[in-house]
């Protein structure tokens, strides 16, 4: 699931959980219970070719990343208060698929226990594969959902 999708949880989990590292933690679980949700996009990243692989994880990763930046700042600006507790919420949530893209460039034994044990295990807990089309319809409404919740 892509991080912007994440981080509106995580921004959510912020406004409701005023405890900063309280957010943080349930934000780490909310990216693992909504990674289990069938998302369409479990094939990104399953190139062969390292190169390929791990430059079009790194452009994917850069503008996800934009996305969040600009998610933070249309809600922060319009209609919540920046708080340690919404930074750390969208810190927790998009952190699991960042340890998992630093396995992927460093292969780090611990990293790659985490990816796989605990990341990949969530992905596929449901063994439930939707296409493409249908999971980014998931996706759009799933942040739609977050970020009404926000709102409201
Ligand atoms: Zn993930």
């Amino acid at each position: 699931m892509f991080l912007t999708v994440h981080a509106s949880a995580g921004i959510y989990i912020g406004t409701v959980i005023t405890n900063p590292w309280l957010a943080f933690i349930l934000a780490i679980i909310s990216h693992l219970i909504l990674d289990a949700v069938p998302h369409g996009d479990e094939n990104i990243g399953k190139e062969t070719d390292r190169k390929k692989k791990i430059i079009k994880l790194s452009i994917i990763a850069f503008v996800d990343t934009l996305g969040v930046v600009i998610l933070y700042y249309f809600l922060t600006s319009y209609f919540i208060t920046p708080s340690p507790a919404i930074i750390l919420g969208i810190i927790g949530s998009i952190m699991p698929d960042y340890l998992w893209g630093v396995y992927e460039l460093t292969k780090n034994k611990i990293l790659g226990w985490i990816s796989i044990h605990i990341l990949s295990y969530f992905h596929n807990i449901l063994h439930t594969r939707v296409s493409l089309p249908v999971g980014m319809l998931i996706q759009a409404l799933t942040l739609l959902f977050f970020i009404t919740l926000v709102i409201l």
